[in-house]
């Protein structure tokens, strides 16, 4: 049993296995959630028990209340959970907004922001104050896109992302006298395989040479500000949504 328990949604691949595998090295025991890439959130979870950490892979939709459920109930079975990084996310098919459809929006939404509020819900109950416990911190991997708008690529995701924004000022300000810290990072383009699922894979190859810094970002950077925020470092610091995205985002 941990008493330093974080469970990161989505944790498997790009920026949620970097954070995956950067908070075991800082000494947490990771819950390693996927959604169905088992060779990924094998991997992840290798290389954290070869440096001697502790990792656990469970499989869950986070758009999925039951999956939800048996991802925190498996974290209680680690230890005392202090940590959770709302990472798990998805695009779609590049589309403008009268070509959206129902199933489309319930997708990303569920997913990106849906999951978000009730996956953090689960990690109030087991950290608050209110409900006897120790406090911890949440989080929430938002995007440029919920500033920038994404006009012709996907309104939808960003319009899922500045609803998470609010909900991270939201939850800040209910749980901050209860133990929480819930913050965001909002990364700019990364180099992750997300930009595929797009059904453009050169898209931050592409874009890298127009964004603020010349180049795109790395999963590990945007993992490094994830730890900060988590750490006693970031002791005074919720509410905040932090731009991980070479400057890409600040001016909308
Ligand atoms: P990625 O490389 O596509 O990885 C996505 C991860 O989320 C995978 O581990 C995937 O698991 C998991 N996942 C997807 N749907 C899930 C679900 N319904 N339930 C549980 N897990 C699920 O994505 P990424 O680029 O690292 O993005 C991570 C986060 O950063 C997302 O929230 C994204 O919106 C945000 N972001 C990314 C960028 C960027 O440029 N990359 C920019 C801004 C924001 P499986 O592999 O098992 O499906």
């Amino acid at each position: 049993m941990s008493n330093r328990v974080v469970v990161v949604t989505g944790g498997s691949r790009g920026i949620g296995a970097a954070t995956s595998m950067l908070a075991a090295e800082r000494g947490y025991a990771v819950l390693v959630n996927y959604a169905g890439d088992v060779a990924a959130a094998e991997a992840v979870c290798a290389k954290i028990h070869s440096s001697g950490g502790t990792a656990l892979m469970v499989q869950g939709d986070v758009s999925h209340e039951p999956d939800i459920d048996r991802i925190f109930e498996a974290a209680d079975r680690m230890g005392r959970l202090v940590g959770l990084v709302n990472n798990a996310g998805i695009v779609d098919a590049t589309a403008r907004v009268e070509d959206f459809d129902f199933a489309r929006l319930l997708r990303m939404f569920s997913v990106n922001t849906l999951g978000t509020i009730l996956c953090s819900g689960r990690a109030v109950k087991r950290m608050s104050t209110r409900y006897g416990n120790q406090g911890g911190c949440i989080v929430n991997v938002t995007s440029a896109a919920a500033k920038l708008g994404s006009p012709g690529t996907y309104v939808d995701y960003a319009a899922s992302k500045g609803a998470v924004d609010t909900f991270t000022v939201g939850l800040a300000l209910e749980v901050a006298a209860e133990g929480i810290r819930v913050n965001g990072v909002s990364p700019g383009i990364i180099d992750t395989d997300i930009h595929a699922s797009s059904g453009d894979p050169g898209r931050a190859a592409r874009m890298a040479h127009d964004l603020p810094m010349g180049r795109t970002g790395t999963a590990l950077e945007v993992a490094q500000a994830i730890l900060w925020l988590m750490s006693g470092e970031a002791s005074y610091t919720t509410g905040s949504v932090i731009n991980v995205g070479g400057g890409r985002g600040i001016i909308p």
